[in-house]
């Protein structure tokens, strides 16, 4: 029995709906610690996913025993059935246009024809960057996956997609008085190509842990800040982004929620989320089959769009924009950003530099941090930091950290240079997704700083 029949057979026996997500996955993932490799990966997998939506309850059930679908599929209704015994409130998918289409997302060179020896080898040139004396230990990961995907509905929609991802993270450690990490992740969606620009990297975390090496520790206090392109792209998809995610805005848990069409920013801010941009969380369809397009989510300050998956547009009243992703055919689709930008705006560096009066911190690269979405606040770390002082770059400092509400630090924004640099990461939500950001420099007029605990 083919894909189609297993659908049509669950629908003719009463399902209102029912979609199989079949996906071919090749993966490397190699690990150099302190130039020993500790660990290769390399192998492909192959799995489905099935989705019956029956009375308002979901049945949803992943496998790789995909020679025997149509038990998988029988399985799935039951769910369904059961589900819709304790489901309390209705539920159903908003309409899209029907899609059949077959999209390769290119790769220049194909990382599958090279030898995970070659990778490694590669990973040795980079450390070999890295070797200086106040370097006391490395980490380098290299990880490429494509996944071959069909996404078919009973509506009618069949895409077949072939997406290639790769990426490289440069980890260093040194010492001083504490110990001090400094790192760099470079990686996109395309071939073994994009390996080349990693090189830049190791430059890159050098400097920065040779200055946190002599950095002392922060002011604390309110005070203006600028986040560079790294950790403002952060911000936009961690402090922001997350709150725009339509399950959250549907089940309650956002502070963007009832804010369609109001004023969330100042007038200079606009944030897209744009899965058709290049970038690391580039797709062409998403994982219901839903054509994928820009999102402008804040626009000139007003928040204009949410991203949603068909589930939560219907319970908004909105349209779905692509906005739904899988981890891989074992987990079913969940709201998820793609490359989240905080467009550029018409200063540059030194302008913002002369908006600081008295003490400020210019922060760089994000070092991790906390949302909560629901609350609307957030705590970044910055990696590396320095003091202004009335204009001016005066010292690095170390372990600086800044907190606020996402609301009123959003409308605090009052300066955007004219550039556009993106990042690379791994979200989190439940499942992984990959994910891009970006921004030019951003000047918060006032938000507060304070020593990392
Ligand atoms: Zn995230």
């Amino acid at each position: 029995m083919n894909f189609k029949e297993i659908i049509d057979n669950v629908v003719a026996d009463g399902a209102a709906y029912c979609d199989i997500r079949k996906e071919h996955w090749n993966k490397t993932a190699l690990t150099l610690k302190d130039g020993v490799p500790e660990m290769i990966v390399q192998g492909e997998e192959e799995g489905a996913m099935v989705r019956v939506l029956y009375d308002n309850g979901w049945g949803c059930v992943g496998t790789n025993d995909i020679d025997n679908l149509e038990k998988v599929a029988e399985r799935a209704f039951k769910m369904a059935k059961k589900s819709s015994e304790y489901k309390r409130s209705e539920t159903d998918l908003a309409d899209i246009q029907i899609n059949r289409d077959k999209v390769k997302m290119s790769m220049k060179e194909d990382f599958r024809e090279i030898s995970a020896e070659q990778k490694l080898s590669y990973l040795k040139e980079l450390e070999s960057l890295l070797d200086r004396d106040f370097v006391r230990s490395t980490d380098l990961r290299y990880r490429d996956f494509l996944v071959d995907k069909e996404i078919i509905t009973s509506e009618g929609t069949h895409i077949q997609l072939q997406i290639p991802r790769i990426l490289t993270y440069l980890i260093i450690t040194g010492k001083s008085d504490t110990i001090q990490r400094a790192s760099e992740g470079y990686g996109g969606t395309g071939g073994y190509e994009i390996t080349e620009k990693t090189f830049d990297k190791a430059e890159i975390v050098l400097d920065r842990l040779e200055t946190l090496l002599g950095a002392s520790t922060p002011p604390s206090g309110r005070m203006p800040l600028i986040m560079d392109p790294h950790l403002a792209g952060v911000f936009s998809h961690e402090a922001f982004g997350h709150a725009a995610e339509s399950d959250l805005v549907a089940s309650d848990n956002s502070c963007l929620k009832g804010k369609l069409g109001q004023k969330v920013a100042s007038d200079i801010v606009t944030i897209k989320d744009d899965p058709t941009m290049d970038g690391y969380g580039s797709f062409p369809y998403d994982d219901e089959g839903t054509k994928s397009r820009v999102r402008y989510l804040v626009k000139d300050g007003i928040l204009n769009d949410f991203i949603l998956d068909r589930e939560n547009a219907w319970k908004l009243d909105m349209e779905p924009n692509g906005g739904a992703r899988a981890e891989d055919f074992r987990v079913k689709p969940l709201v998820r950003m793609s490359n989240t930008i905080m467009e550029p705006g018409e200063m540059k560096f030194e302008e913002l530099l002369d908006e600081v009066s008295g003490k400020g911190v210019y922060a760089r690269s994000s070092g991790g941090g906390q949302v909560s979405p629901a609350q609307g606040t957030f705590q970044f770390n910055a990696q590396e930091a320095y003091l202004i002082e009335d204009g001016e770059i005066i010292r690095p400092l170390r372990d600086v950290s800044f907190n606020g509400f996402t609301l009123e630090t959003l409308q605090n924004i009052t300066g955007i240079t004219d550039e556009l640099e993106t990042g690379i990461g791994h979200c989190g939500k439940g499942q992984t997704a990959t994910v891009s950001d970006g921004a030019g420099h951003v000047l918060i007029s006032e938000v507060m700083v304070g020593g990392r605990e």
